[in-house]
């Protein structure tokens, strides 16, 4: 647990090895925290997810490709693409589930050592935001015990709301699978 702090802010103005970006399949950027992204981190960003895309084509829901980070106070970008909220009986808890695993599976290859995750799914997707937090920080607990290299995870919320619910979630022990 001490590994993961719960920061309010802006995820493209705190340090990190790798800053995760809420992407979405076309890797072409969009709104939110993506728009943020590649606002502040320039074209090189662009440039890569291009070329990834041209490559493989799109990011499936619950994967996750890696870039630079062009102009952000990091080196890497990961964009994970999380799932549209859809009423809940469209696995859309597995596919968030997925979109933090595809994020640990490439911090383990890269062997980064902090990362900042925003709160994927919670926007523009409108996945209710305790469901989306209850899961985030299951996963990343659980993702925490297999790997050696990491040792700061960074719960960056951009809305106080979400903020609250992870703060009570860590103090209460409420995490699950
Ligand atoms: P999604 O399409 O996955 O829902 P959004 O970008 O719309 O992605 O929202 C994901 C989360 O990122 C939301 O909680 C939103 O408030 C948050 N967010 C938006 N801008 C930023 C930012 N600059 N830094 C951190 N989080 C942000």
């Amino acid at each position: 647990m001490n590994k993961i702090n719960v920061i309010q802010g802006d995820i493209t103005k705190i340090p990190a090895e790798a800053i995760v970006n809420a992407a979405n399949s076309s890797l072409f950027g969009g709104g939110g925290v993506d728009g943020a992204i590649h606002r502040a981190g320039g074209s090189l960003i662009l440039d890569e997810c291009r070329e990834i895309r041209n490559r493989q084509g799109n990011c499936n829901t619950g994967c996750a490709v890696i870039t630079g980070a062009g102009n952000l106070p990091a080196k890497y970008v990961i964009h994970a693409v999380g799932p549209h909220w859809r009423g809940g009986k469209h696995q859309e808890a597995e596919l968030l589930k997925s979109a933090y695993l595809s994020c640990f599976k490439l911090i383990s290859e890269y062997q980064i050592t902090s990362v900042s995750f925003p709160n994927i799914s919670t926007g523009i997707y409108h996945f209710p935001k305790q469901l989306a937090a209850e899961i985030s920080l299951a996963t990343i607990i659980d993702s925490l015990g297999e790997n050696d290299t990491i040792e700061t995870v960074n719960l960056v919320c951009y809305e106080k709301e979400n903020q609250d619910i992870y703060s009570l979630l860590i103090n209460n022990g409420l995490a699950k699978g």
